[in-house]
This record gives C-alpha cells, structure tokens and sequence, in this order.
C-alpha cells in the first residue's frame, strides 16, 4: 500500500521506537517529566523562544493560543483556506467565543495590507475588536506554499503598530524551513506564538509544541490543564520529538522532491488541469475530462495507492518519510498507464 492521504499516516521507525522505550518519564502535570522538559526547553531554545508547551495535537496548540490571546467577542484575522477556521470544529468559537475575519489570500498566504484593511476601528462599538492575526506556513489548502520571511516582516510592522497579536500555525513548518533554507529562529523573533507539529512531516505518532513567552506559556499551560490536555508520563512522546527533531529534518528536501516528481508525472496527462504550484510536500490537483476526483481516486486504489480529495474538483497527494524512491516511481508508472 502506498498512502499519500496525509503526512499523518506515518509508522514510528525502529531507532524512534527506541528512543520512546528508554525515555526518563516523569508526571507531566506536575512539571516532571525530564523527556517532556527537554523537548520543551529544546523547541523554544530552537526558536529563540522563552518557553514550550507540549500537547497531543496541533489542534490543541492553536486553540489554545488563540484562547490565551484573546477575550470572548475579539475577532482573529485569517486566511479562509487556514486550518484553524477549515478544520478545527469550529474552536475558535467554542473554545474562545471569537468571531473570524476570512481573508482571500494568495493560496492561503495573506500581505500586510490585507491585514491592515481588516482591522476594525477600537472606538466603533458596533465591530469585534481586532485582537490576533493567524498566519499558517506551510499553507496545507495552499498546496503546501511557503511564505516570504519579508511578507511576515510587513505583516508584524502592522500587527504591532495596531496592537495585534501575531500567531503562527507551523504544523509544516519544518518544511518552509528546509525549502526557503530559513532559520526557526527568524520565526520566533517575529510571532507571539509558534505552534508546530511532531506528527505531521516529522513522522512521530503523536504530539505538537505551543511556543511563545514565559507568560503566554503559563497562561497556555492553564488553558491545556482545562481542555483535558494534561497528559502524566507522555515523555514516551516527546522522545519521539527529540528523536525526531535531531534526525528528520534534513530529510524533509526527500519529500519536496518526491511531490515535484508526481507533479510533474500528473502535468503531462489529459485528466489533469492545474495544479497548485509545488512548493514543499504537497500536491494539490485539479481533475477533468475522462476521470472526476472520486473516479481517480478508485482507479489509483485498484493499484493500491491511496489518496484523498481536498474539494469536487481536486486531488491531494502528501509526501512523507514511509514514501521510497521506489514508491513514487511505482505511483508515476501508474499516473502514465491510467
Ligand atoms: C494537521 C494540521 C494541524 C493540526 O492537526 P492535528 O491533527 O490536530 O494535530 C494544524 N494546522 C495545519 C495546517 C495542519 O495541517
């Protein structure tokens, strides 16, 4: 079976499995789990950041900095395509009682001026107040697109001039790292909080980081404990996220060049349209003509390739660490034969 549904689907690896079977554990909601601690101190010195929070999903990570940002009636300014308003329930809502100001961006990626036209006027009770700007870098509905770093810049100039926060969702952050060869810590110098996943390209089965300040990260650790996010000796865990923080990065350039290999396979046939410029990962397609998203998608499953629609017209294709050289060329012989 070759699954490209998500970088999710991931199996942990042997040396990972290890790493899990000899961590140091310790009760996390007291504050001793030493794997726990590590991968904390770890991610934040990593961004530059004071403090980290570790949690069991990057749904979680977002919910909760959004909670610690804002007060119930603010407005969060994000793209339309972003996963915090797609994917997640509903929790800026449930969770935050925060309404959300979609912007159409350039495949999910918002400019300054976007932002500065969305913020309302303070003094005009009728509006929401503008509290937090949500950024997502990798854009998963964007096809896996990264962000210029002097985009961001542009974005925080407004953010601080309006008295915004700035939030990152960085479930594939490692991937705009690896393909724009940009440094984690230029990250922590221009967002309040970081949310990045272990799950996601770093192939570990479970777990995210909330990075951000001293502060915010006590505040969050509060709103983790409320949402049943206290986890006891989960630094079996986080010695996967050491584990695959030391070894899985680098690797990641592997999977952007597999996605651009598909890309290119998928360009030269007749039942494919556009397709959304490859970036990192992530291949996202518009199907016409002999076959319809779900028609593709049974024809790819009878040669035991898996994959997900993202939309009626489109197909997505996720690359990751269980897919071989070997795989994705059996997945392009197939493209050509269908
Ligand atoms: C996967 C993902 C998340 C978090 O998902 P969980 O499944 O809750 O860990 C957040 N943002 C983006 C962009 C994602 O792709």
């Amino acid at each position: 079976m070759i699954d490209f549904r998500s970088d999710t689907v991931t199996q942990p690896t042997e040396a990972m499995l290890q790493a899990m079977l000899s961590a140091k554990v310790g009760d996390d909601v007291f504050g001793e789990d030493p794997t726990i601690n590590q991968l904390e101190q770890m991610t934040a010195e990593m961004f530059g950041l004071e403090a980290g929070l570790f949690c069991p999903s990057g749904t979680m990570t977002n919910q909760i900095a959004i909670k610690a940002h804002t007060q119930p009636g603010d407005e969060v300014i994000c793209d339309e395509l972003s996963h915090i308003y797609q994917y997640e329930g509903g929790g800026v809502a449930v969770n935050s009682a925060c309404s959300v100001r979609l912007l159409h961006g350039n495949n999910g990626r918002l400019t300054a001026d976007m932002v500065k036209n969305a913020i309302n006027n303070p003094e005009d009770v009728h509006k929401p107040i503008s509290r937090l700007v949500s950024l997502e870098n990798t854009v998963n509905k964007g096809g896996g697109c990264c962000y210029e770093l002097a985009d961001i810049e542009d974005i925080k100039t407004v953010c601080l001039s309006y008295n915004l926060g700035l939030h990152l969702d960085g479930a594939r952050l490692f991937n705009a790292l690896v393909y724009k060869q940009q440094k984690a810590s230029d990250y922590g110098q221009l967002f309040d909080s970081i949310s990045i996943c272990l799950s996601k390209g770093l192939g570990t089965p479970v777990g995210s980081v909330l990075l951000g300040n001293k502060a915010f990260i006590k505040k969050s650790r509060r709103i983790r404990k409320v949402m049943g996010g206290g986890m006891r000796q989960a630094g079996i865990l986080a010695a996967a996220g050491i584990y695959a923080l030391e070894n899985n990065i680098n690797r990641l350039a592997e999977d952007h060049l597999h996605a651009t290999q598909i890309a290119a396979a998928l360009a030269e046939t007749d039942y494919v349209g556009d397709i959304l410029p490859v970036e990192t990962n992530i291949v996202i397609a518009t199907i016409k003509g002999r076959f319809t998203p779900t028609t593709f998608i049974e024809a790819m499953a009878k040669h035991n390739i898996k994959l997900f629609s993202v939309s009626s017209t489109q197909i997505r294709l996720v690359l990751h660490l269980n897919i071989t050289k070997e795989m994705v060329e059996t997945t392009i012989d197939t493209i050509k034969k269908l």
